[in-house]
């Protein structure tokens, strides 16, 4: 196992429209373990490929209480099958854009289908955090970033703040 890097918004790997995963090849895996790895030390409750430079469609998550045993998952190739009409509001976060956190309002449960790591066509449905965090992770793979829900004059304070922590962190390496 090893800790990837997660890139910092702005970035045009964080813009892109992932590919499909074509197949679950050990390389694969590997990837799924590190990923996990790196969310979990972060941390965070989910991280998508294109977060670590890997423009494929696959994420993982935990979105389990501190106090329980983890949850890791991983959906790979996901796709939204079912969205509710009632919406909710939840502060959401993005370890591609540290310590902002802002309310984002999505359809408070959704169904996606998706592999598992073993293959298997899987169709689940998703309520509360897990909803909030599997579009969240969804949108990552479209090129879409949660501060795509804001204000333009907020999107652009916190794209200037997040250039601004990317050139402290290069002055740092
Ligand atoms: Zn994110």
């Amino acid at each position: 196992m090893s800790l990837k890097k997660i890139i910092i918004h702005p970035d045009p790997r964080l813009k892109k429209v992932c590919d499909e995963v074509d197949g679950i090849s050990p390389e694969l895996r590997k990837l799924a373990t590190d990923m996990l790895e790196t969310m979990y030390d972060a941390p965070g409750i989910g991280l998508a490929a294109p977060q670590v430079g890997v423009m494929e469609r696959l994420f993982v998550m935990d979105v389990a209480e501190k106090e329980s045993a983890p949850e890791p998952r991983v959906l790979i190739n996901p796709r939204l099958t079912w969205q509710s009409d009632e919406v909710n509001v939840h502060e959401e976060g993005c370890l591609s854009i540290p310590g902002i956190y802002e309310d984002v309002s999505r359809p408070s449960s959704v169904r996606m289908a998706f592999q598992n790591l073993d293959g298997v066509e899987i169709e689940e449905e998703f309520a509360g955090i897990a909803a909030t965090c599997v579009q969240h992770e969804l949108d990552h793979l479209n090129g879409k970033l949660f501060v795509d829900y804001l204000s333009g004059i907020k999107r652009r304070m916190i794209t200037a703040k997040m250039k601004k922590l990317k050139k402290e962190q290069a002055r740092e390496e």
